[in-house]
């Protein structure tokens, strides 16, 4: 299969979002960062083209300064979509190519690979979604009639083309201006290909949506008993002590409960199911490395962390002292920052199974 380059459009004039949201902070970078970093690391992606307007040029130019040079360029689009499409696809040099809102900055990898493969096979991909809501013509504030929604489907982008047709298609339309891509094609060249959507890949539109963007919170629970002359290991620090945590790997109930929270908040399955305790592999392992795995199935969906809290129980030993250790080791392992993190103690006061250590984590995740 041939590679494919990427058109992302980030020139449109955000008049609903009443700012210019390809430069909204999402907490870790913009949404116009969080978008192309979607596309960048995908090893079937030649070259991602910007398309931006003559007030954010400057800034978006300067945002990707420092990424990898040779497969961004910015260019100057129009704030006519279509006439965007048509300025930067002269940059498209790979087989096909996908065009994409900048400001879906949701969008993952499974999706792009799904609209890319279907490219490859049928010359054109548009993903889309089934309509939930009920729609129905209305004239004068009166309906005056349905539509059978299962004839309809709501269409997102990255949509894909093989790129000589879809510049062709850009010739054949030179006095025609279209909404989107999926319509040119349809008119001057055939049937698109229609691909699985997903419900993440929104587009922000209004001011609400860049305020609310989507958080999901994930929770994980986690207990392991003591026992004499095991290392004890919490939050990937070793904890002076007697005994340590009786497991299949090396008992940081604390990383498991926050395996749990990361991979709950992603939708993905839990713990048990990536590492079993009946798997010889994972004997005795370091639970650090396990977090480490979850940590890439969960940034493999474009989730990162908004914050997350952790709850350690443990009547004995005293936990408080390394707090700060185990604090510095996780916003490490996780690449967050101190304040997207908190860790809390707590003993049950003789409450709790005896000799045993509890971890509760909550993690949101956007
Ligand atoms: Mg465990």
């Amino acid at each position: 299969m041939g590679k494919c380059d990427v058109i992302i459009l980030a020139a449109g004039a955000s008049t609903r979002a009443k700012a210019d949201k390809m430069l909204y902070k999402l907490l870790e970078g913009t949404v116009i960062e969080r978008t192309v970093q979607a596309f960048l690391p995908l090893p079937f992606v030649s070259r991602i083209i910007i398309a931006t307007n003559t007030d954010n040029q400057e800034q978006i130019a300067k945002l990707f300064k420092d990424y990898d040079n040779s497969s961004i360029e910015v260019v100057l689009g129009s704030n006519s979509r279509h006439l965007s499409v048509k300025s930067a696809l002269q940059k498209a040099q790979a087989p096909y190519v996908l065009i994409h809102d900048g400001a879906r900055p949701f969008v993952n990898a499974e999706l792009i690979r799904r609209v890319y493969e279907a490219t490859c096979k049928s010359g054109s991909a548009i993903p889309a979604l089934p309509l939930t809501d009920s729609i129905r013509k209305v004239d004068n504030a009166s309906i005056t009639d349905g539509i059978d929604r299962e004839k309809y489907m709501l269409v997102q982008t990255p949509q894909g083309f093989d790129t000589a047709k879809i510049k062709q298609a850009f010739v054949q339309a030179e006095h025609t201006s279209y909404t989107d891509e999926s319509l040119l094609y349809l008119e001057q060249i055939g049937l698109p290909k229609v691909v699985a959507g997903c419900e993440d890949n929104y587009k922000i539109t209004t001011w609400q949506d860049l305020l609310s963007a989507r958080v999901k919170v994930g929770i994980g629970w986690d207990l392991h008993n003591l026992k004499e002359g095991i290392p004890l290991v919490i939050c990937g620090i070793r904890v002076p002590y007697n005994k340590g945590l009786e497991a299949h790997s090396n008992g940081d109930v604390a990383i498991h409960a926050i395996i749990d929270a990361l991979l709950s908040a992603s939708g993905l399955p839990d713990i048990g199911c990536f590492f079993p305790d009946s798997s010889p592999a994972y004997k005795g392992v370091d639970s650090m490395e396990l977090l480490a795995i979850a940590y890439n199935k969960v940034k493999a969906l474009n989730k990162k962390i908004n914050n997350l809290s952790v709850l350690i129980i443990a009547d004995e030993p005293k936990l408080n002292p390394y707090g700060e250790q185990m604090k510095k080791r996780l916003c490490l392992a996780l690449g967050i920052k101190a304040e997207q993190l908190a860790i809390h103690f707590k003993t049950s006061e003789g409450h709790a199974p005896a000799g045993c250590v509890q971890s509760w984590a909550i993690c949101a995740m956007f």
